[in-house]
This record gives structure tokens, C-alpha cells and sequence, in this order.
């Protein structure tokens, strides 16, 4: 039986066209020959919201919703006013498509620099809620631009919202060879939300008696994330929690240049939407200069998402090779792609 994936690329800004198209090569160099891919490209990002001032109509979402994943570039420009293009796009997208599990691999491959001293073994994922905390624009501001302004900005956390996101954490946990699942909060301080995460969190794993648990606040966390990040196999935490950690662990374990993510829709009720983790760097676009090596890796989770798992893996055991030879002598965006594209 003949196999297919359709797939939606958004390059987007900056950066976005160079990497994604390294990440589309080495894509279908990875693929099996009875699988059959099929791309269709969107132009969302500053040019279109210039032109146009649209940023994701809902003919747009209606498009995307027909395909079986999203590999996306980088969406931002300084042209856009700060926020537009993130609420109007990327936001927009992760609420409409449900994109409730955000995951965020961190692995220092050999070979990579890490600003932590003598090379500590990481290899740990984050598992980062998506839809909910302080990002879904609940809030307000009163007596606004006067001395007296009161802004709010409420976190929300729904049992649904925290019982899916930490089931899937300890379903990753499970699957992996420590089985060790870690939940960041701060629940001393954040009490609320932090009952409602703790107790989910430790009901759930009484469904997996094979994971071994433990909690740490997270400003604890950003302290072992650079003193012992080896004790870290799966973490869970909130949206806001999830967003700091992951560019600590990204600027830990090889940096910017590496590390890939995917905004995930378990259920596959909605395409999922796989991202390098850097945004467009417009000081370093046009120039051949950007490291695609994460999107390559985004290719990767995007393929282990729809099932590709000897796929996915080959693709990770090429970054890995590349990088342990990869030495100090520059190269290209293209030269990268295709180094990666031939080994895979
Ligand atoms: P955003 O708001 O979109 O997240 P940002 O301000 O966080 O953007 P990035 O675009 O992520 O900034 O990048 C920060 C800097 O890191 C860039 O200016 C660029 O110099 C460098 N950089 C980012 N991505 C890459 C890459 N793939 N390869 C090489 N350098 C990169
Ligand atoms: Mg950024």
C-alpha cells in the first residue's frame, strides 16, 4: 500500500525560507520511496499582513485543517508591531487547532558546545502546556496610562486542560528508558493553580506505577537546568513556566541553532505544527548564515508524530554525526542541508 503525507509549509520571515527548505530536502531524502509527499506552501508572515493586513483568515484555517501536519519556518519581522503577528498567527493557530502539548526536546549531542562546564550528559524533554496560563488574553487594564493603571493578566488552568497535557508527559515518560517525570510549578507561592497541578498530576501517575515522579519549584529548576541537568528526563509544567525553561535548556544544550519543537494536537483532531525554536534572526536572513540543523530536527518530531519512527530516528542519528564532525570551519544553510540530506 502506497503511503502519503500532505503536507502545509509555512516558511514564513526572516530565516524561515532558508531552514525550511534544508528541512524539506533532508525530508524527503529520509523518506521511503512508496511514501508519497505532497507540500503545499502558505505565504502567512510579514509580507502577506503587509500587503494584505492579514494575518490567518478563516479560509486560512480551513486550508490547514486539511493537512496532516504544519513545518513551519519563522513567523515575526521588525516591521510588524511587537505582538501582531505572534497573537494574530502563532497564537491564533495553537488555540484554533488545539495545539495543547508543546514539546521541546533538549539533547547536547556529541561534539556541541554547551556553556556548562565538563560536557554533563543532557538528554531530557520538556512538555509544555500550550493552550492555557497566563496566554489565553485573559486580563484587563483599568485607568490605563495614568499613574493609577492596574493591569491583570489571569492564568487559567482547567483540570481538562492540566489532566491531558501531564497524562501525555507521563505517556512520553513511559516510553522512554529512565521513566522519570519531573513537574515544575511553584505551587507554594502559585497555590491555586498549583493544587490543581499537584493533585492531577499525582493522581495521573498512580495509572503509572513504572514512572518514578518528583516536583521541584521552578525557580529551583532553573538552577539544576544549569547545575544538574542531568537529573532531568520528562518535565511537565505550565505554559508560561514552559516557555522560560525550554530557551534556558535550548541555550544549555547546543543553543539556538538546534533545538526544535512541536506544537501538538495529540487527538490528530487538528494538524500538529513542528518549529525550530529560534525566531526569523532578520540580521542573519538572505545571507546563507543559519544553522537549519533545527528544523531538520523539527522534521524529525514531525515525522515520529505521523508514525515515521525509523524515519524520524535516521534523521536524528544524522544531526548527531554531523555535528561530532561538523569541526569550526563555517558552512553554509545549504551545505548543512546538504550534508544532512546524504547521510540520512
Ligand atoms: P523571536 O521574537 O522571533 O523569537 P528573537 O528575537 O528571539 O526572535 P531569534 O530570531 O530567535 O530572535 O534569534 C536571535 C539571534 O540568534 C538571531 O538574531 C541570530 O543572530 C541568532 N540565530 C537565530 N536562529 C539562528 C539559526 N538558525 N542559525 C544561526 N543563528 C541563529
Ligand atoms: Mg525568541
Amino acid at each position: 500500500m502506497s503511503r502519503r503525507i500532505n503536507l502545509a509549509v509555512i516558511p514564513g520571515d526572516g530565516i524561515g525560507q532558508e531552514v525550511v527548505t534544508q528541512g524539506l530536502k533532508v525530508l524527503r531524502a529520509a523518506l521511503p520511496q512508496d511514501v508519497k509527499l505532497e507540500t503545499q506552501e502558505y505565504d502567512f508572515g510579514a509580507k502577506r499582513y503587509h500587503a494584505t493586513g492579514e494575518t490567518l483568515t478563516d479560509t486560512d484555517v480551513e486550508q490547514l485543517k486539511g493537512h496532516d501536519a504544519i513545518l513551519l519556518g519563522a513567523i515575526g519581522d521588525p516591521s510588524v508591531p511587537s505582538g501582531v503577528l505572534e497573537r494574530g498567527f502563532l497564537l491564533k493557530l495553537r488555540f484554533l487547532f488545539d495545539h495543547h502539548v508543546n514539546l521541546r526536546p533538549s539533547k547536547l549531542l556529541p561534539g556541541v558546545a554547551t556553556p556548562l562546564a565538563g560536557q554533563p550528559e543532557i538528554d531530557f524533554v520538556v512538555v509544555r502546556e500550550g493552550t492555557e496560563g497566563p496566554y489565553t488574553g485573559n486580563g484587563g487594564t483599568i485607568r490605563k496610562g495614568t499613574p493609577h493603571e492596574v493591569a491583570t493578566e489571569v492564568s487559567v488552568n482547567t483540570a481538562f486542560g492540566v489532566e491531558r497535557v501531564v497524562r501525555d508527559a507521563f505517556a512520553r515518560a513511559q516510553a522512554r528508558p529512565r521513566k522519570k517525570l519531573t513537574l515544575v510549578h511553584k505551587n507554594n507561592v502559585l497555590a491555586f493553580a498549583g493544587h490543581l497541578w499537584t493533585n492531577v498530576f499525582n493522581e495521573v501517575a498512580k495509572e503509572f506505577p513504572e514512572v518514578t515522579t518528583d516536583y521541584i519549584h521552578v525557580d529551583a529548576a532553573t538552577i539544576y537546568l544549569v547545575t544538574d541537568p542531568g537529573r532531568f528526563d520528562v518535565i511537565v509544567t505550565d505554559n508560561l513556566f514552559g516557555d522560560i525553561i525550554t530557551d534556558l535548556a535550548a541555550a544549555v544544550s547546543g543553543g539556538i541553532g538546534v533545538a526544535a519543537s512541536g506544537n501538538i494536537n495529540p487527538s490528530g483532531e487538528f494538524p500538529s505544527m513542528f518549529e525550530p525554536v529560534h525566531g526569523s534572526a532578520p540580521d542573519i536572513a538572505g545571507q546563507g548564515k543559519a544553522d537549519p540543523t533545527a528544523t531538520v530536527l523539527s522534521v524529525a518530531l514531525l515525522l515520529r508524530h505521523l508514525g515515521y519512527e525509523a524515519e524520524a530516528a535516521r534523521i536524528e542519528e544524522a544531526v548527531a554525526a554531523d555535528l561530532g564532525e561538523r569541526g569550526t570551519a563555517p558552512r553554509t544553510t545549504e551545505e548543512i542541508g546538504d550534508a544532512l540530506a546524504v547521510r540520512v
